[in-house]
């Protein structure tokens, strides 16, 4: 194809590859589904995702993949991989749930649509110049294993990365905050509360007054820089002194700089606890922080044609375009062109990581949103393959 051609070309896949995805997503529909169920119905938190990595080897192999489990050298991992050809599309795929309302982030959508697409593309992807690698993506809730897995090599030489996520509205090119978590301890002295307390040095006391200075913090920060924390163990028992207390530490921005200007401010809050209560603290980021999504403007547009070719209308947010959240897909779109795709599931007013939303994860809505995910990603795989400049735009 000439350069000219692709200028008068509006769609960057054919009417063929359409044709031959519809006919994909009808031929594996049964399967697929039954795999967003299996995964529903079985929540696994993060990195302990075994049985719902098994399904969706086991799914992707019965189709013709080769698949490495345990990939990249993490125990719920796995790249599926099929075709051949000099363009290569990462679909990923997540599964993990949360702790006591399962998989109320709807991951088992993704991982669904995801084995989908992948499903979809096997018996295209050869003829249209396309590897495909289908990767089970460990721990997107705490974590982060897509920037484990990135370190390891996992999208190396990868022309793309795209995968959907279920959410309550329609978005295929959002944006994410950065995040970091840190788990706080403080340390005093345990006293008689009541016999000796001049004696005690109180870590509740500690915990506590750095829980108001982050909470008085809040007002003199920039847009969208956002703190939020649980005091996870507050001491022993009323009459002891509380010698050992911890905390929880949620920091968000939508910019690295935003990110680190944070930190700073939330230490001194907590260090400053801690000095006023004589008290000592220990500060440890936990897991990966992660970078905020960077859409990638012809992926976006390519997996929005896709979905107006499919049929699929949409749905946005009538309250204007949401903000908020944070995903490890964000160093993985910092690193390639990256499509993490928002897409209703209709769950409205039910919103992510509530018991409604997870219930919704497994209606005829969501269903269909797999289905559609599946054939939407799958042509944006193959836009890729026949269309090198839709990852140039
Ligand atoms: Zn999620
Ligand atoms: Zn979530």
């Amino acid at each position: 194809m000439t350069s000219s051609e692709h200028q008068s070309e509006p769609a960057a896949f054919t009417d063929a590859d359409l044709a031959a995805v519809r006919a994909g997503v009808a031929q594996w529909r049964g399967p697929v589904l039954e795999l967003s169920r299996a995964v529903n119905a079985d929540p696994e938190l993060a990195y302990a995702e075994h049985r719902a990595a098994a399904r969706c080897a086991d799914l992707l192999e019965s189709g013709g993949f080769v698949v490495e489990r345990a990939a990249y050298g993490l125990d719920t991992a796995f790249a599926a991989r099929a075709g051949a050809g000099d363009r290569h599309v990462v679909v990923c795929a997540e599964y993990d749930a949360l702790p006591g309302v399962g998989h109320a982030c709807g991951h088992n959508v993704i991982a669904a649509s995801a084995v989908g697409a992948g499903l979809v593309l096997a018996p295209l992807a050869e003829a249209a110049g396309l590897r495909v690698t289908v990767l089970g993506t460990p721990a997107e809730e705490v974590g982060g294993g897509k920037v484990d897995l990135l370190r390891a090599g996992a999208f190396e030489g990868a022309d793309a990365a795209v995968m959907m996520h279920p959410t309550p509205w329609d978005d295929y090119g959002p944006e994410s905050l950065a995040i970091e978590e840190w788990d706080v301890t403080y340390r005093g002295r345990a006293s008689h509360a009541s016999a000796a307390p001049e004696l005690g040095l109180n870590a509740l006391d500690g915990v506590v007054a750095g829980y108001q200075a982050v909470a008085m913090l809040r007002q003199h920060l920039r847009p969208f820089q956002q703190v939020h924390g649980i005091i996870s163990h507050g001491g022993d028992a009323p009459n002891v002194v509380p010698e050992r207390t911890e905390a929880k530490y949620y920091l968000r921005a939508r910019t690295v700089a935003d990110l680190e200007d944070l930190r700073h401010r939330v230490r001194a809050c907590l260090e400053g606890s801690a000095i006023s209560t004589g008290t000592g603290i220990e500060v440890e980021a936990v897991g990966n922080p992660y970078l905020p999504l960077q859409p990638h403007a012809g992926l976006v547009a390519a997996f929005t044609a896709a979905c107006a070719a499919l049929g699929r209308p949409f749905t946005p947010d009538p309250a204007g375009a949401a903000f908020g959240g944070s995903t490890d897909f964000g160093d993985v779109s910092q690193a390639l062109p990256g499509l993490h795709a928002d897409m209703t599931i209709h769950s409205w007013p039910a919103v992510n990581h509530t018991h409604e939303f997870a219930a919704h994860c497994v209606t005829e809505a969501a269903d269909a949103t797999v289905l559609d995910a599946a054939g939407a990603l799958a042509l944006t795989a193959l836009a890729v393959a026949r269309r090198p400049d839709v990852v140039l735009a």
